[in-house]
């Protein structure tokens, strides 16, 4: 067992360092599991230097899919483009009642993506709305454990009929109201047979970190550091924030960066392109949700370890 003394970012940092082994030539002495994690990055740029600075595992998270009166936003296709040529992965929200009456064109193109793997596409909320009760106004999860159980099952029933697979990382939707999710959508994620990733939206807390413990291994909690995200302000990238923000936390393994590419112009694209080159020559592997946790939860790391050590911050 790992001492309490070890915080969860320098574990986090340890696992991530011997998480480079999946990135080496191939031995004999491979395990399946290894052979199958480089055969899915493979096609993905990054981690190709030989800088003296580990490698750092990055997320990119992209918020926000849906059809506007019928249309895809243009930086979707602009950011599924981009990522096809340089072979990045990303991962993208969607909310889910855009499958309810969408047209012919959107899912094709997120069945296409799916099928190229270089996306996961995650659950982001049924409808990304706040509401309004007792004069307090609440973002879309936080709501009693039946209603948002109810808004996990109609999303996954859709995305099973309409896109022929079903989430298994979820991201609580934000927006002008009182938190993004409550003890409830933890308890769900426990519960929930399907949902095995959460996109955090701050630094694990005492929460978090008892619903890992309860969930024994079945749910793996991605946090996220503050004011480290791809926008500064939100909408907008900004490549001096990115930076400032990695260097100020040399000690972390992994960073999942958070976009809304649907919002981004051409000239906040190449920010972003700027933001992801910074990324490779710093070493970045770009990874899905689902690759990351997959790679934390198979090196072993004792789970008492991780809900017992004090966030940092
Ligand atoms: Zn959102």
């Amino acid at each position: 067992m790992i001492p309490h003394s070890v915080s969860f970012v320098g574990l986090v940092c340890t696992i991530l360092v011997l998480t480079a082994g999946l990135f080496a030539p191939a031995s004999a002495a491979e395990t399946a599991a290894a052979t199958r994690d480089r055969a899915g990055l493979v096609p993905n740029a990054g981690a190709s230097g030989a800088a003296a600075q580990p490698p750092l595992a990055v997320v990119l998270k992209f918020d926000d899919l849906r059809e506007v009166d019928g249309v895809m936003p243009t930086g979707w296709e602009r950011l599924a483009h981009y990522l096809r040529r340089t072979g990045i992965k990303g991962a993208i929200g969607i909310v889910a009642d855009s499958l309810l009456q969408p047209t012919p064109a959107y899912l094709h193109w997120i069945k296409a993506q799916h099928a190229a793997g270089l996306i996961e596409f995650w659950f982001h909320g049924w409808d990304h709305l706040s509401y309004t009760s007792d004069g307090m106004r609440y973002n879309e999860f936080v709501r009693p454990y039946r209603d948002q159980a109810s808004r996990v099952a109609r999303s996954q029933h859709l995305a099973r009929q309409k896109l022929g697979f079903d989430f298994s990382t979820f991201g609580p939707p934000g927006g002008p109201g009182k938190g993004s999710f409550n003890a409830d959508t933890l308890r769900l994620m426990v519960r929930d047979p399907d949902l095995r990733v959460m996109l955090y939206p701050t630094r694990l807390d005492a929460a978090g970190r008892a619903a890992v413990a309860t969930a024994a291994g079945k749910l793996t909690i991605l946090e996220r550091v503050h004011g480290v995200d791809l926008e500064s302000p939100i909408g907008v990238p900004n490549f001096d924030n990115v930076r400032r923000g990695i260097e100020q936390h040399p000690e972390r393994g992994y960073f999942i960066l958070q976009g809304h590419p649907a919002r981004w112009d051409t000239t906040q694209f190449s920010e972003f392109e700027r933001i992801v080159d910074y990324l490779i020559a710093r070493r970045a592997v770009f990874m899905t949700p689902t690759e990351l946790a997959a790679a934390l939860r198979r090196l072993h790391v004792p789970r008492t370890a991780i809900s017992d050590a004090a966030a940092p911050d």
